[in-house]
């Protein structure tokens, strides 16, 4: 049964989280009509191929113009740039939210410009696929996986509570959360386990010079999940790096400590300590299962080799 939050919803941004937030929404009937706005005329030109979107609009301006609730779908570093494009073509009453992985830094640039009178109510859907662009998006991502709203000082309890129920209505479970511990839990959940993975993949392409490409033509499971991480969109991770460098840096920090400890462990041939490791992490992994974010299937549930 259809169940319509807004009347009308701006997603500025077309690309993976934009697209499948639109076909969430259609699936849902969670809104009127949604508009949408990206700065290129090649995926303006896509969305309209494809029907992503009820209108494509070659404004940001006119993108949000009458929207009920407008939705920044661009790299964190854009954030800012795109929210002076469309403060003034805001709707009364209206609420601004954001889907960026970073949200001190969201808040820090987009907060100052919103206008008075309208609602700004950051975001985060913790969901997302190494792909990007129009084409890459589809409308069960948000399926059973979180999506963290961050409510800003002042934040309008009625603006939140309805973005709750738009992001329900696309499939996911919503937690609210401030941004500081946001960015922290990011750090160590998503944020260093891409450097890491960016980083075995820089070290493994160094090493297929000496190797002869074996790296590659034998990959195994491990090696070829980074790289399937290390695939994900250059700009949008360099942005979070840029904007979340305290809790990054923090994380790393701990990381290369707990590195030398195993590192040592291996030269001096200390097993318990490598043991003992293992079961910890092997735990975790149980808990993520358990607490139903990803499959037991073996190699990740997929079907072919
Ligand atoms: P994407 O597929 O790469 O799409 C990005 C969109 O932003 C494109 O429409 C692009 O326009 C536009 N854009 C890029 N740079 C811009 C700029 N400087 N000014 C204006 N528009 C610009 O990205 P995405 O994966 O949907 O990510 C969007 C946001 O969601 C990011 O803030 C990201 O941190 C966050 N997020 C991503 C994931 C994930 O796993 N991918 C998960 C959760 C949250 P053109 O197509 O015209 O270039």
């Amino acid at each position: 049964m259809s169940q319509q939050v807004y009347q009308r919803v701006a997603l500025i941004g077309l690309g993976l989280i934009a697209s499948s937030m639109f076909w969430a929404i259609k699936r849902g009937g969670l809104v009127g009509e949604v508009t949408g706005y990206a700065r290129s005329a090649e995926t303006r030109d896509t969305a309209r191929r494809i029907g992503l979107c009820d209108r494509v609009c070659d404004s940001a301006a006119e993108a949000v113009e009458g929207a009920d609730l407008v939705v920044l779908c661009v790299p964190v570093g854009a954030m800012g740039p795109v929210m002076e494009q469309i403060r003034d073509a805001l709707k009364p009453g209206a609420t601004v939210s954001d889907v960026g992985s970073v949200k001190g830094h969201v808040i820090d640039v987009v907060a100052p410009l919103i206008p008075e009178g309208v609602h700004f109510v950051p975001a985060h859907p913790l969901a997302g696929t190494e792909h990007s662009g129009p084409e890459s998006g589809f409308a069960e991502l948000f399926d059973n996986r979180w999506s963290l709203l961050v409510p800003v000082e002042g934040s309008d309890p009625q603006a939140v509570a309805r973005l709750r129920a738009l992001w329900e209505g696309m499939g996911a479970h919503v937690d609210e959360m401030d941004a500081d511990h946001h960015d922290l839990v990011l750090a160590v959940t998503s944020h260093a386990p891409h450097l890491i993975a960016y980083t075995m993949v820089g070290v493994a392409d160094d090493l297929r010079r000496v190797t002869d490409s074996e790296v590659i033509k034998y990959s195994a499971a491990g090696f070829r999940d980074f790289t399937r991480i290390a695939a994900s969109d250059p700009t949008m991770w360099r942005d979070v790096f840029l904007t979340n460098k305290e809790a990054t840096l923090e994380i790393l920090g701990r990381f290369t400590e707990e590195l030398f400890a195993l590192q040592r462990a291996i030269r001096t041939g200390d097993g318990d300590h490598l043991h003992d490791y293992f079961t910890r992490t092997r735990a975790i992994r149980r808990g993520i299962i358990e607490a139903g974010q990803d499959t037991a299937a073996p190699n990740f549930g997929r079907t072919s080799e």
